[in-house]
């Protein structure tokens, strides 16, 4: 029986393991294995050698026998084992093996390098999933919809009912609320409420304080549905602003608009961040854009492909990203628009449908 994730992931891993000249992959990071698998349990490893009748082995424990019937594929073979990564490792083949150096303790590549037959080289190859996993199918852009579509309406209700005089954690809690009675797992992340001064603090946690009127509040919150992330921010006014926070918003605005007109395949992650960052230098705002302009999404709330001056992975069809720039005045105010976005071949899907023009909320 398959639940849905069909062979296809696993055949791109084995054609990325013939390019790298690899004779197989264990793949240990659980992420890695319910993408590839479609297996949501907490215990679970998998073996891929190249060729689409290469070896698909899966492990798990006993706990998760008859989960893993219905969940994979029947090409996947399955093992019960109690040490998946020692059961693993011995039943490899001679050759060269590729692990996940980025994500194996130096504790489990220890008993890995014991476990292993003579012949077997093991090669770092951490991050040979993830990138793949940045390409999102068609099942997995259906998710990514869906789950940005139930927190903008969690949004709606909760911010639309008015925020003023609630405290942030209150506000915050009951957006986790709405999410989880439309159907959600859960938040992607703690959400953030920050008004006023608090705004300034990109990561601000929410405080036991009330929103008070006429500031900005930042609200960056996501859904967690059938395993996949959402991401999104909006900065709401709580009353008539100030000419700085107003101007602020309207640099903030502006730099999203520009970066994401950009968001196409062919640029790279740091060409796009480029475009945010040249807006919001131009105003005077240098030093107050700290973080990078966006992150990729998936499994995973932050996963690649990074827009930021780092980001050197040039934007490709499927990958899904969120675009944020932000202006962050210590002391004073703060202000971030997020939208969670598809690649396209000639441009974009933006998948948030919140309006972004600056909103009053009483
Ligand atoms: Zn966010
Ligand atoms: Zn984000």
């Amino acid at each position: 029986m398959s639940a849905g994730v069909d062979m296809a992931r696993s055949d791109r891993v084995a054609a990325a393991l013939a390019e790298r000249e690899l004779d197989g992959l264990l793949v240990t990071a659980l992420f890695n294995v319910r993408w590839m698998t479609g297996f949501t349990g907490s215990n679970g490893l998998a073996v891929v050698s190249p060729g689409a009748d290469g070896t698909r082995r899966f492990l798990t424990d006993f706990r998760y026998l008859s989960q893993a019937d219905q969940q994979l594929d029947d090409r996947w073979q399955r093992d019960i084992r109690t040490d998946l990564l020692v059961a693993a490792a011995e039943g490899l083949a001679p050759g060269r093996i590729g692990f996940d150096d980025a994500q194996l303790s130096v504790r489990e590549f220890a008993r890995l390098e014991k476990a292993v037959p003579d012949g077997v080289e093991l090669v770092a190859a951490g991050g040979l999933v993830e990138e793949l996993r940045a390409i999102k199918d068609d099942a997995e852009l259906e998710k990514l919809r869906a789950a940005a579509k139930l927190a903008d309406e969690a949004f709606e209700e909760v911010v639309g009912a008015g925020i003023v005089g609630r405290t942030e954690r209150d506000v915050a809690l009951d957006l986790e609320v709405a999410m989880r009675r439309r159907g959600a797992e859960g938040a992607s992340f703690a959400p953030i409420v920050a008004a006023g001064t608090h705004g300034a603090l990109p990561h601000a946690s929410p405080r036991d304080v009330p929103i008070p009127p006429d500031t900005l509040v930042v609200i960056d919150w996501g859904a967690m549905l059938d395993g996949y992330a959402s991401d999104c921010t909006r900065t709401v006014a709580t009353g008539p602003l100030d000419p700085r926070d107003r101007a602020i918003y309207d640099t903030v605005l502006a730099a999203q608009e520009a970066a994401l007109a950009a968001v196409t395949a062919g640029p790279t992650g740091k060409e796009v961040d480029a475009v945010a960052r040249e807006v919001i230098d131009a105003a005077g705002h240098a030093e107050h854009f700290g973080h990078g302009l966006g992150h990729g999404v998936g499994l995973e709330v932050h996963e690649g492909p990074r827009l930021s001056k780092q980001g050197e992975t040039p934007l490709a069809a499927g990958h899904v990203v969120t675009v944020e720039p932000g202006i962050y005045v210590p002391g004073a105010v703060g202000v971030r628009i997020e939208d969670l976005v598809v690649v396209t071949e000639d441009g974009h899907e933006v998948l948030s449908s919140l309006p972004k023009g600056l909103r009053t909320v009483a």
